[in-house]
């Protein structure tokens, strides 16, 4: 199965990221005018999500108009109707959040000093993003994300 790809409007920085989180592609041009954002949604087969609602009513949209102004509720909407929970809530870090790159595990023996010690001694998985040099590992931050996915899912 073909994983669902998307590209979003500049109205839901804060799903993008989670979504990418998740493992999912998505694109999040900031600066593109309605038609080159439908225009790139539709030749690089990504469904678009946006909160514009005159966007979705251009014929050619396909996509997913966004309700909520809050992240708890769009990120319910987005699972909701893509049915995402069924294929994936794995979180292994395959994407990254700022900037849609696949990330490549990394070995702790490369971290150097891009790393703080203590996380290094913690920590035993290390992931790097080669787009925008940017180091992750499953810290608070990545179990607050995983509770509050695993919440999310209860309430579906
Ligand atoms: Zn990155």
């Amino acid at each position: 199965m073909v994983p669902v790809r998307f590209i979003a409007d500049n109205m839901v920085g804060k799903l993008v990221k989670w979504l990418r989180f998740m493992g999912y592609d998505v694109l999040y041009p900031k600066t593109m005018n309605d038609s080159e954002l439908l225009k790139l949604a539709n030749s690089d087969g990504r469904l678009l999500l946006t909160r514009d609602k005159e966007l979705t009513k251009f014929k050619d949209f396909n996509g997913l108009y966004i309700k909520s102004e809050k992240l708890d509720d769009q990120l319910s909407q987005v699972i909701a109707e893509f049915d995402l929970m069924a294929n994936r809530l794995n979180l292994e870090f395959t994407r990254c959040p700022e900037c849609n790159n696949l990330l490549e595990t990394i070995d702790r023996s490369e971290l150097e000093d891009k790393v703080p010690k203590g996380v290094q001694e913690r920590q035993d998985r290390f992931w790097f993003c080669s787009g925008c040099d940017r180091y992750y590992w499953r810290g608070t931050h990545y179990d607050k994300i995983k509770k509050k996915l695993e919440d999310l899912k209860s309430f579906l």
